[in-house]
C-alpha cells in the first residue's frame, strides 16, 4: 500500500518534471478549474451548468491530446529511452565543476561574437527535452569551448545558419531549426532569429542566448520573453542561476531518491 502510493507519488513528479515550463501546465490548469467548475455545479445541483460543463469537458479530453501531439510523443520518446528515471549520477560536484567551465567558455564565445557582430543563437536545454529540435540540425556532440562556439557562427560556413544547441555541458548540435514565436508576442523590430530564440523557450524550459548582427545587442529568452541587452556579468550570473540549479536540483533528488 505505502510502495503503492509512494510509487504513484513518484510517477506523477516525473510527469511534472517533464511537463514543467511546457505549454501543457496552462491547458491543464484550465481543465483543473473547469472540473472543479463541474464538481461544484454537481454540489450546488445546478443543472443546467453541470450539463454544460459536462460536454465542453469531454470536448477538452477529445483536443487535448491533439493540442499536445508534440509533447506526448516527446515524453513518450523520453520513456522508451529509458530516461524517464533519473540517471545514476555519482558526483555531482564534477558535473558542477563541468558546467561553470561550460559558462566561462559560452561567456566568452558570446562576448566574441557580439564584438564582432556575428549573428548567433544558442539553445541550453534543461529539464524538459528538446531532443526534437537537435535531430533537425548537424549532430556534434563535441565538447564547449568558446573557439568552437564562435567558429560555429561564422559566416558563409556550413553550420552557421540556425541554432547551435547546447545538451548537459556538451554542442549537440548546430545548426538546428526551432519553432518560431507568435508574431503579437514579439516586437516589430525584431526577425526571424530573435523570433526562433524565443519560441523555443515557449514551447520548453529551455534558455536561449541570442546575438544580434545588426547590433551586437545580447539577448537571453526564457518562458517566452526577451531580456535585453545584457552585459558578460549579467549572462554569467543568469547562467549560473538557470543552468547550476537545475543540474543541483536533480542531483538532490537523485540522492533524496536512494537514501530512502
Ligand atoms: P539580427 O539582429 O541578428 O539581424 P534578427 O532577429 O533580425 O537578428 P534575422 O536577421 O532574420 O533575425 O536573422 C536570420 C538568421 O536567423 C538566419 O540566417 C538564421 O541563422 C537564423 N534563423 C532564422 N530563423 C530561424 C529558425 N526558425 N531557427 C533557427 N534559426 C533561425
Ligand atoms: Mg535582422
Amino acid at each position: 500500500m505505502v510502495l503503492d502510493v509512494s510509487l504513484v507519488a513518484y510517477l506523477f513528479y516525473r510527469l511534472f518534471l517533464l511537463i514543467r515550463g511546457t505549454r501543457a501546465v496552462p491547458l491543464l490548469n484550465g481543465l483543473f478549474i473547469l472540473a472543479s467548475g463541474y464538481l461544484a455545479a454537481s454540489f450546488l445541483r445546478l443543472h443546467t451548468v453541470r450539463f454544460l460543463l459536462d460536454k465542453i469537458l469531454i470536448g477538452a479530453a477529445v483536443a487535448i491530446p491533439v493540442i499536445l501531439q508534440p509533447e506526448l510523443r516527446r515524453a513518450l520518446e523520453h520513456l522508451g529511452r529509458g530516461s524517464f528515471l533519473p540517471s545514476n549520477r555519482t558526483s555531482s560536484e564534477e558535473a558542477e565543476e563541468e558546467i561553470l567551465a561550460a559558462i566561462d567558455q559560452v561567456v566568452r564565445a558570446v562576448e566574441v561574437l557580439g564584438r564582432a557582430k556575428t549573428g548567433a543563437l544558442i539553445v541550453l536545454e534543461r529539464e524538459t527535452p528538446i531532443g526534437e529540435f537537435i535531430d533537425t540540425g548537424v549532430q556534434l556532440d563535441a565538447r564547449i569551448s568558446a573557439q568552437l562556439l564562435t567558429n560555429l557562427f561564422v559566416e558563409n560556413t556550413p553550420l552557421h545558419d540556425g541554432a547551435v544547441i547546447l545538451r548537459g555541458a556538451r554542442v549537440a548540435a548546430a545548426s538546428c531549426w526551432l519553432p518560431l514565436a507568435e508574431a503579437r508576442v514579439v516586437a516589430q523590430e525584431l526577425g526571424s532569429r530573435h523570433r526562433a530564440g524565443i519560441g523555443i523557450t515557449e514551447q520548453s524550459d529551455a534558455l536561449s542566448i541570442i546575438v544580434s548582427e545588426e547590433t551586437g545587442m545580447i539577448s537571453v529568452a526564457q518562458g517566452g520573453r526577451l531580456q535585453r541587452p545584457l552585459d558578460e556579468k549579467m549572462l554569467t550570473d543568469l547562467l549560473k542561476a538557470q543552468w547550476l540549479r537545475r543540474k543541483s536540483r536533480s542531483n538532490r533528488f537523485w540522492h533524496w531518491g536512494t537514501s530512502s
